[in-house]
């Protein structure tokens, strides 16, 4: 299955596709995580992208087309992916559908009160996984032990232009794939396990179609 999680920051669409991505077996592309991966091995892809990041600004359609169609035509996504973060304007979409086509679009919404605490309270670990300080977290990661850390973007200045930038160039595409019958709304404000199982519903009723 080839599938997009949309929504916006702090819908939970990375710690969803992670789990989605193990529990059927599929590739989870996450372009936020390539970029941030450059950024750290001080490429050049990196040093481009992290004067945007930081400002909660959005990486040039071109770059971030660039990354994903590559990843996409990698072998391991020959019977799908999850892409997590990618398409997030209408321009990345267009240019999507020319290399692939997509099964269905999962629009993860959340009340945009719990936004700004979630993101503001998340500590992020190497290895992929994330936590929030309100579960009672310690200094490492419960899963491999390394030190946990706050993504620079999820100080609470830059949340409120991240917020703005998916209003005005990422909703849009709610409407986009909306029109082409792929949207599956998928309530985000429920409990992490709750989202997953919704998430999986929708696949399970894929598939059997
Ligand atoms: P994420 O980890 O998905 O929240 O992405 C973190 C940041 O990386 C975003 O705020 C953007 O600056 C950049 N980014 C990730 N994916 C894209 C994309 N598809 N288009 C443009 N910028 C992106």
């Amino acid at each position: 299955m080839r599938l997009i999680f949309l929504g916006a920051p702090g819908a939970g669409k990375g710690t969803q596709a992670s789990k989605i991505s193990e529990k059927y077996n599929l590739p989870h592309i996450s372009t936020g995580d390539i970029l941030r991966n450059n950024i750290k091995q001080g490429t050049e892809l990196g040093m481009q992208a992290k004067a945007f990041i930081d400002a909660g600004q959005l990486v040039p359609d071109e770059v971030v087309i660039n990354i994903a169609g590559a990843r996409i035509k990698e072998s391991d996504c020959s019977n799908g992916f999850i892409l997590d973060g990618f398409p997030r304007t209408v321009a990345q979409a267009e240019a999507l559908d020319i290399v692939t086509s997509i099964d269905a679009v999962i629009n993860i919404a959340v009340d945009p009160t719990l936004i700004v605490n979630r993101i503001t309270g998340r500590r992020m670990c190497v290895c992929g996984e994330s936590f929030h300080v309100s579960m009672g977290i310690g200094k490492t990661c419960t899963k491999c032990g390394a030190e946990l850390y706050q993504r620079d973007d999820d100080k609470e200045e830059t949340v409120v232009a991240r917020m703005e930038v998916y209003d005005k160039q990422t909703a849009p595409l709610i409407q986009f794939y909306g029109k082409k019958g792929l949207i599956r709304d998928v309530n985000g404000n429920a409990l992490m396990a709750d989202v997953t199982n919704e998430i999986s519903k929708v696949i399970d009723d894929y598939n059997k179609n």
